[in-house]
């Protein structure tokens, strides 16, 4: 059996999307800016695509810009906005959770002469919006907190820190990279500004992405050329890629209900499973507030990284951290942020369930697992 647990990492692309993008790169192969039969017909399939992405977040398709993924999105509206707003402060809050788009965007604009607050959460991993209040400041001019972290899955208080952001004139952006396409988002009922997604976090294709960019909001490019997104991002539209994002964001707005809830009680057993059978673990974050796919253990006594090889020889692709930081053997800012030891941020596994994981995957996982620590803790003993 092979198993796949790392759909926070990324997700396989909807066949029936895969071979419509297919047919598009092969036969229906336009440049939308032309005049001409097969450019209309381009320009078309963008046009739709950007009604199926404002409709997976209540927004109007004149506010969603393509991209070329999540973390160039974050970087486009941090640095645009920031840019944009400068005459009115330098100060930004975000927090210590966010991903390195976001965290590594941040340390730029401080080298550019802007103050960031980085704001730590407590050991649930569930920002205080008392905490962002408590930081903002006369010149703070946005507010960049994420909508679910990528390790954890828990779940921000979005609309809390929208409405302070708003009664106070602040931008307030989220990377929602984690949550769009897994649970409901509104902007309007968030206040949500600015916000970041990317297609390969919900079966769609992976280098394309979309912003969105609450109407009347001054946003600089990040990439200048031709006037395609209205002069927001230049160059020749992916539509093979866009065409894969809005029938993801269509896809996953259909069926959200009914699947959050088939993967949240996959996920609830499986939690439920490690929790009982392995001793010595506990689940990192939140229990209830928390994206319906995420696990995230800490197993004492063990290292995440040879959990994660010795599950692999089992055919089960999981994952100790987040990806970017795997490779690293920096234990992850995310739980050490939440109080975490280096040590105990040292010995975490994180499994990500989708649609299409089964309940025998979720039994073979757990009982794989329960040899692999027992293994390495055996081993542990023999080294003492
Ligand atoms: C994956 C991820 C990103 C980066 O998206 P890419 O499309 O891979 O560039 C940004 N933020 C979060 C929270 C993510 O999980």
């Amino acid at each position: 059996m092979e198993v796949y647990l790392d759909n926070a990492a990324t997700t396989a692309v909807l066949p029936e999307i895969a071979a419509a993008m297919a047919d598009i790169m092969i036969r229906r192969c336009g440049n939308p800016s032309g005049i001409y039969k097969r450019s209309r017909e381009a320009a078309g399939i963008v046009l739709e695509a950007r009604t199926q992405v404002a409709d997976l977040l209540g927004a109007s398709p004149r506010e969603i810009c393509f991209t070329g993924g999540g973390s160039e999105g974050d970087n486009m509206l941090l640095r645009g906005a920031a840019h944009c707003y400068r005459h009115k402060g330098r100060h930004i809050i975000t927090t210590q959770i966010e991903h390195h788009a976001v965290l590594n965007t941040c340390k730029a604009l401080e080298k550019e002469g802007f103050d960031v607050t980085y704001l730590p959460v407590p050991a649930d991993g569930r920002l205080d919006p008392a905490a962002v209040e408590q930081a903002v400041r006369k010149d703070t001019i946005l507010i960049s907190v994420m909508y679910a972290n990528n390790e954890t899955g828990v779940l921000q208080p979005i609309r809390a820190v929208g409405d302070m952001a708003r009664a106070r004139g602040i931008l307030f952006h989220t990377d929602a990279v984690q949550a769009a396409g897994h649970v409901p988002i509104d902007v309007e009922a968030d206040h949500i500004d600015l916000l970041t997604l990317t297609a390969h976090k919900f079966h769609g294709p992976k280098g394309c992405g979309a912003v969105y960019i609450r109407r009347g909001t001054a946003m600089e490019p990040l990439v200048y050329g031709g006037p395609q997104e209205r002069g927001w991002r230049a160059g020749t539209e992916n539509v093979p890629g866009i065409y894969g994002l809005g029938m993801a964001a269509a896809h996953a707005r259909q069926g959200m209900d009914t699947v959050a809830g088939r993967v949240r009680s996959l996920r609830d057993r499986l939690i439920q499973r490690v929790l009982t059978e392995i001793p010595d673990t506990e689940l990192n974050g939140s229990r209830t507030e928390r994206l319906p796919n995420n696990a995230n253990f800490l197993i004492r006594g063990v290292s995440g990284e040879e959990m994660v090889l010795l599950l692999d020889f089992a055919d089960i692709a999981a994952s100790s951290g987040s990806a970017c930081a795997s490779g690293s053997l920096d234990p992850s800012h995310v739980l050490l942020a939440m109080g975490r030891s280096r040590e105990e941020a040292a010995g975490c596994l994180r499994l990500t369930l989708s649609e299409f994981t089964t309940g025998a995957e979720i039994d073979y996982t757990v009982d794989k697992l329960k040899e692999v620590v027992e293994r390495l803790r055996a081993a542990q003993r023999d080294v003492r």
